[in-house]
Formats: C-alpha cells, structure tokens, sequence
C-alpha cells in the first residue's frame, strides 16, 4: 500500500488526507499544533459518516478508510512515504524551513509538493538542496469535492517529481492540468477579468450589480461576478488580485480596482460580514448593498446582457490567449480548468469557437 504524507491538518491538509484514504492510500498527517491533528480526525471521521450516510460510501470502506489515517507527532515520521504534500500556512519563511526540513527528513528521491495558491513554487524551493523534487500540488476547496488538481513546474521542477505529483492526482481521482510555474498558476489568474471587468462595467454605470450578475448567469455561469465576490470574501479577492496584479509586473488590463478597494477600506468583506456588493441576511442574498450602490453611478450608460456577458467573456479569453502564449498550460487545459474550478459552462476557447460574440 503507498504512503501519503501530508503536512498541515488544517482546511487543505485534512481535505487531501481524506481524498487519499478515500482513494485507499494509507496517510500520514502532521501538524505542529495538536489540537489540529485531533480536530482534523474528528472532521474526517464526520465527513466519510456523511458519505455513509449519503450512501457514497459504505461503513466498511469508511471504517477502513478511517484506519489507515495515522496522526504523526513529528515530522520524522513521514520517512517511509511515497510523495509529501505540505499545506502549512501561507506564510514563504514557515514553508521555505519546512521543506528545507522536509527534504533532510525524507530520503530522495521522493517527491515534495506543495499546496501554496499565492507564492511561487520557484519561490518556496529557493534554498532547498534538491529543488528538483519539489512540485506545486495546487488542491482547490474543498479537496473532496473539487475535481480539479493544477500540477506547477517551476523551473526546476524534475520529471520524476512532475509524474509522481501527476500520477497522485489521478490516484486521487483528481483532473491535473500541467501548469507552468507564475503567478496565480491557471485558474486564479485567467479568471481575473471576470471580476474586473464586471467592476469596470459598474463603475461606468452599464448597470446594477443585480443586472450585471444576471447578464452572465443568463449565459449558464452559476453565479455572477458580484455575487462570487462576495462568496469567496472581498478581502480574499481582492488579495489574490493584488498578488497576481505585481506578480505579473502591474499591468494595466489586471489593475485591483477602486470600488472592491473602497469597499474593503469600510469593512466589506461578503457574506462573512453579512455586506459586500449585496447585503445577506442569515446568510441569504438580500437586497443591494446601499453604501455599495452609493459608490458607483447607475444607469448612465446602460449596456444589454449580451453586450455586458460579450466584454467580460472576452477579457476572460485575451488573458487565456496570454498565457498560452506565455506558455503556463495549453488551450485545452485552459478550458478544462475553468470548468472544473468555476463551473462554467464552457472554457474561454470553447466559449470563443461556438460563436459567442466573446
Ligand atoms: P489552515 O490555516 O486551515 O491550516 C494550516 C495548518 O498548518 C494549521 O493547522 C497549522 O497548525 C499547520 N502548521 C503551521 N505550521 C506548521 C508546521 N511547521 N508544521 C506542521 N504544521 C504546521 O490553512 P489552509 O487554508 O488549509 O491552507 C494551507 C495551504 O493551502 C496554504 O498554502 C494555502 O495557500 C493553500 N490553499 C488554501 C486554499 C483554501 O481555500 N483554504 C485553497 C488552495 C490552497
């Protein structure tokens, strides 16, 4: 049986050791803080009794499941594993000494990988003796229900970290796309637009955040750019957007805008904070946000759905066309990731080749 290694039990680390007993890998998890470890069991103990319950699974296969999860005290006790995945807190220092750590601890040639989202993996294996065995293993939220794995080369990732990181997604039942090292990998930074642009559109007055939103679900996406702001958390968005914003040396087309800014300077922070560009009552989408509503002009230039889905929609696949040709994942990839992740409907190149106006 192979052995996963998972460091950090916390969001990430418990999602990636359950899809690995799920997936009948027995899992060594490790945190630094006890209490993380014991509450990481309970949380996946509760989650495969869900399944069961759900009729996903049956009792055995959870308990059994649930019997190859070892909760390893120390770092040395992942020696003996087949591939190591840290999702340890966002933090470059913390992650550059773990893996420094890590790559003393565990023999070569077994492969590292990382579960960072914002910093580069180039960045995380400065330092390390060995950087070829290190790869980024980019998991989405939830690990269990989220399909889409990004397998990030940086430059000098090695083929055997690349195939081992690759073969243990789809040992997960994962879909990897190869994604070259950058910031925001695939997903975070082609999706930029999509709130950006819808931004821009509002601050001209093209329509209201409810319009606007409405113009995309028309076209089959789940859910539209105001409304996912606020899901995910303005101050979340708006972080990544900053990050891939001088990652990719400021340019223009992906520049934070003002209105996300202001709202996050008074507080706004999305569902979480009950307002962001709506207000939420237990949760559920009211109506709009007034101090939201109060920033941006309204009716000055109304533009038509399609119109409005045509713009965002195309800035969503110029910045593809960048990357494919800055060389950071295929067309292909492209499209199967932002279906995966987003659910849209179609990817970009797709959306662009069944005559969208986009
Ligand atoms: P989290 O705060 O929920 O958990 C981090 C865990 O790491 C904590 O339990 C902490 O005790 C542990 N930890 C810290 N230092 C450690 C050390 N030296 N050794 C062992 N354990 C240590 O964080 P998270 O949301 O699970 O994120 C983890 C990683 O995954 C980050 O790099 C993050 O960017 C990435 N990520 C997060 C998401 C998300 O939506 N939460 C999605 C994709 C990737």
């Amino acid at each position: 049986m192979r052995t996963l290694g998972v460091v950090g039990a916390g969001t990430m680390g418990r999602g990636i050791a359950q899809l690995g007993l799920q997936n009948g890998l027995r899992v060594l998890l490790n945190d630094a803080d006890p209490a993380a470890l014991t509450r990481a069991k309970a949380s996946i103990r509760e989650s495969l009794g869900r399944a069961v319950a759900k009729g996903k699974l049956t009792q055995a296969s959870a308990d059994a499941a649930l019997g190859r999860l070892v909760t390893a005290g120390a770092l040395s006790d992942l020696a003996a594993c087949d591939l190591v995945v840290e999702a340890v807190f966002e933090d470059l220092a913390l992650k550059r000494r773990l893996l420094a750590e890590l790559e003393r601890l565990v023999p070569a040639p077994v492969t590292l990988a990382t579960n960072t989202s914002s910093l580069l993996v180039s960045q995380v294996a400065e330092g390390m003796e060995a950087p070829e065995r290190l790869v980024g293993l980019h998991f989405f939220n939830p690990p269990v229900a989220m399909k889409l794995v990004e397998v990030v080369r940086h430059p000098g990732t090695g083929e055997k970290a690349l195939s081992a990181a690759w073969d243990l997604a789809l040992e997960l039942g994962r879909e990897p796309v190869a994604v070259k090292d950058g910031p925001g990998f695939l997903v975070n930074r082609v999706v930029r637009p999509y709130y950006l642009v819808a931004q821009r559109l509002a601050g001209e007055g093209a329509g209201t955040f409810t319009e606007l939103d409405a113009a995309l679900t028309a076209q089959g996406l789940p859910m539209g750019p105001f409304t996912l702001m606020d899901f995910i958390g303005l101050e979340v968005n708006l972080a990544i957007t900053k990050s891939i914003f001088a990652g990719l040396g400021s340019p223009e087309r992906l520049a934070p805008h003002w209105l996300q800014e202001k709202l996050v300077g008074m507080g706004f922070k999305g569902v979480k904070s009950a307002a962001g560009f709506y207000l939420y009552l237990q949760g559920r989408k009211d109506a709009e946000n007034p101090a939201a509503v109060s920033l941006v002009p309204r009716f000055k230039k109304p533009l038509p759905p399609e119109e409005v889905f045509a713009r965002v929609m195309a800035a969503v696949a110029a910045e593809a066309e960048l990357m494919v040709q800055g060389g950071v994942a295929s067309s292909k990839d492209i499209d199967l990731a932002v279906t995966l992740a987003m659910n849209f409907p179609k990817g970009p190149f797709a959306w662009g080749k069944s005559g969208a106006k986009a």
